[in-house]
Order: C-alpha cells, then structure tokens, then sequence
C-alpha cells in the first residue's frame, strides 16, 4: 500500500540551531576544523618533554601557565616545564601532561610524585583524532537529537537546513462529543481522539496541528473540512466513516473534490479508514472514531507518511517473539496491542494486552505498540516472530 508515499515531500527551511532539535536534517553537516582542532590538554597539570622525564628528571622549573583559551606557548627549555589547564593548547615542544595530582608545586618547581609512571602524549587529545576538517559528521535525514546539536554547533553552523514542519489540521466528528472541562450528560461521550492524536503527532515533531470538534451535519461539515483543507498539507479526521446514518465523511470529502484513494482496509482495528488526496494533494487521512482505531490507524499510517514526507529516512523494521499464542478469524491483518520486554536470553518478547473492542482504549496505556499478524495466518503459536509496531518509534 502506497500511503506512505502519498503525501508530497515537505520543502526545506533554515531555522537557528536554537530551533532545530526534533527536527529532520535536511543538509550533511560537514567538520568546520579538525576536531580536536589543536592537540587538545586532558587535565589540569604540566606539560613537559616526555624524554627529560624519562631520563630521570622529576623536578621541573615552571616557566609558564598555559590557560584554556590562551595562544600556543612554547617550552624552549626541555628541562623546564608549564604549567597547563584542561583545554588548553598543548605548549609547542612539549609531549606529556602529568596530572595536578601526581605533582607537589612549590616556589615556581613542580615535583612528580615518586614513582608516577607515564608514556609520550598521555593526556593529550591529538589534533583530528575524533574527525578531520571536512568530512560528513552528520548526514542528512534524521531528526536532530540534542547530541546531533552538539555536533551541528561545534561544526560552528548557527543555523540548518531542516524540512519545512507539514501542517496538520485534526477533526473529530460526532455529536456526541463533549471535550474534557466540560459539562457532560448521560448520553454523551468524552472526546478524547482529537487530543490523543495531537499528542502522537507532536511526540514525532510535529507541533502545527490544531484541533476542530464538528458536529455530524452535511453542511457544516463541508464549510469547516473545505476551510482547512484550504490552510493543511495533512488532515487527519476521526470519526464518521463507517455505515452509520451520519457517517458524512466520505461524502463530504467528495464533494470537496478529495480524490478517494480507499475506503476501507483489511484490518482490524481500523476497518473503516478512509484515504484521499485533496485538490492540492493534501493527504486526508479519514479514521475510524473508534479510538483504539485511530490511534493504531495515526501510528501505521499517518506518523510513516509524515516522516517520509519529512525526508526522514525509514527505521529499520522491528520484530519480537509473541509470548502467548493467540487464534484470529482470517482474512484481516490484526493489530494486537502489546507490551514488550527482553528475556534473560536477550530475546525481545511481546505480551498481548487484550482490549475488549476497538472501543476499549483504556488498556492501551502502558502497552508499548502492537504486532502486526498477517491475514493469511489465523493461529500464531506463542515463540513466532512477528512485526512490532512501537507507538513511539514510527
Ligand atoms: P464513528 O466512527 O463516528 O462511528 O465512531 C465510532 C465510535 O467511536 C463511537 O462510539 C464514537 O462515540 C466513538 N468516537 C468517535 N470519535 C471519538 C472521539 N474523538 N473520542 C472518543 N470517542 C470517539
Ligand atoms: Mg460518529
């Protein structure tokens, strides 16, 4: 199934560094210097030339002090030594640094400690031995984690290239919905959806995604959906999409010119779901309400398509051993909530969590994704690898 691809690359933007964890590199980011870009001092303590040390000499007249930040100085005198702070350049014409500890300073000598024991360039981070000037140190295509900031700074780019955040509009439909704070009476239900989707989506990244609860009415339906379709890249609606008298959606969307690429998957949870392309190639991604649905729906379908969108490459595919068998009608992929663990041996187990229905979304706390069971298949024994979905690793 092409739904991954079906939303249209995002294009590239430059944010401030102070802006760009989370995300998706669009650029390699290439060693501005040798890293480190001199040889680098280790500790606090002298810097000296390792063959006086080791033909004997234990006292060493200081000369001078060498701060992190200062110029390069230099030990003419091989006997003497100077004195240098961690970060500091190491002296030209010295070779070792012996560690404040190991010293006894007094009246402009430092004294190694008896019986201290060293080799040529301890405690020396030589010029370029993490990277050399110009090579790749990160390429392009993975969302920038705080460690890739280190990196991207020390590269000294105060800016980057990262992909152009999609816009995202998500819409719960229902008349029974009443959002949380407020009033709620018997026969209505707690709309919980739309702000559990918002919160998938902005786990992955993805922060421009306003909410929209609209009642079950054709015509209200259209002006809300027709507007945002007008301001998003993406729409993701829950709700709507199944058999029922005021199941709008689809034809709602149709009549907007949402081009239906299906309805209707294979699956379960999720049966219902509804796909399109909008007039601008919006991806619309119609989900069931059920909310186990839309949340497995959100994170099988929706979160891939962004992130490839996003110039993200994919991750590798994960699997795990089923821990218990479990029996399925055939002819539908079941997604099977689960939670997972390694085993003594190192093996990564999945644990099915049952929910009651598609409606049960309480047990899906505390599970960590689902395993994909093919439709072909209708007894999965317990030790069968199969594909793990985790919810917050798309
Ligand atoms: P629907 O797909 O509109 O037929 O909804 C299926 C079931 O999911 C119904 O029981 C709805 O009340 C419920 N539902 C739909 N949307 C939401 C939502 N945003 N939050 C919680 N439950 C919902
Ligand atoms: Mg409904």
């Amino acid at each position: 199934m092409a739904i991954a691809e079906s939303v249209p690359p995002l294009d590239v933007e430059e944010v401030a560094l102070a802006d760009a964890a989370g995300r998706v590199l669009r650029q390699p980011v290439c060693a501005e210097r040798d890293q480190p870009p001199f040889d680098r001092v280790m500790m606090d303590g002298i810097a000296v030339e390792f063959a006086t040390l080791d033909s004997g000499q234990r006292r060493f007249r200081i000369a001078a002090t060498q701060h992190a930040g200062d110029r390069e100085q230099s030990l003419s005198d091989p006997a003497g030594c100077i004195e240098v702070m961690t970060g500091a350049v190491l002296p030209r014409g010295s070779d070792c640094v012996i560690p404040v500890e190991r010293l006894l300073v007094n009246a402009g000598f430092a004294e190694v400690e008896e019986g201290y024991e060293t080799q040529q360039f301890r405690f020396i981070h030589k010029q370029g031995s993490d990277f050399r000037e110009g090579v790749e140190v990160l390429p392009p295509g993975n969302a920038i984690t705080p460690m890739d900031i280190a990196v991207i700074a020390s590269c000294g780019l105060g800016r980057v290239r990262v992909s152009r955040l999609p816009v995202v509009r998500v819409i719960s439909t229902g008349n029974e919905l009443v959002a949380a704070g407020r009033p709620i009476e018997t026969h209505q239900i707690r709309l919980s959806n739309g702000p559990a989707l918002v919160a998938m989506l902005a786990r992955q990244g993805f922060t421009d995604c306003a909410h929209d609860h609209l009642l079950d009415n054709e015509q209200l339906l259209a002006d809300r959906i027709e507007a945002h379709l007008s301001a998003a890249d993406v729409l993701i609606l829950s709700g709507g999409v199944s058999m029922g008298k005021a199941d709008f959606v689809p034809q709602v969307l149709a009549d907007l010119g949402v081009t239906k690429v299906f309805h209707k998957i294979s699956q379960r949870p999720g049966k219902p779901m509804w796909f399109g392309l909008g007039p601008r190639q919006q991806a619309v991604f119609a989900l069931p309400g059920n909310p186990v649905s839309s949340l497995v729906c959100c994170r099988q379908y929706v979160l891939p398509a962004l992130h490839r969108a996003s110039g993200r490459h994919a991750r590798a595919a994960e699997v795990a051993v089923l821990d218990e068998t479990v029996i399925f009608e055939p002819a539908l992929t079941n997604f099977l909530p689960v939670r997972v663990h390694t085993d003594t041996s190192g093996i990564l187990r999945a644990s099915p969590v049952s929910t009651n229905t598609s409606g049960d979304f309480a047990a899906l706390s505390g599970t960590d994704g689902y395993v994909e069971l093919a439709r072909e298949i209708s007894k999965f024994n317990a030790g069968c690898q199969v594909p793990l979905h985790r919810w917050d690793t798309p």
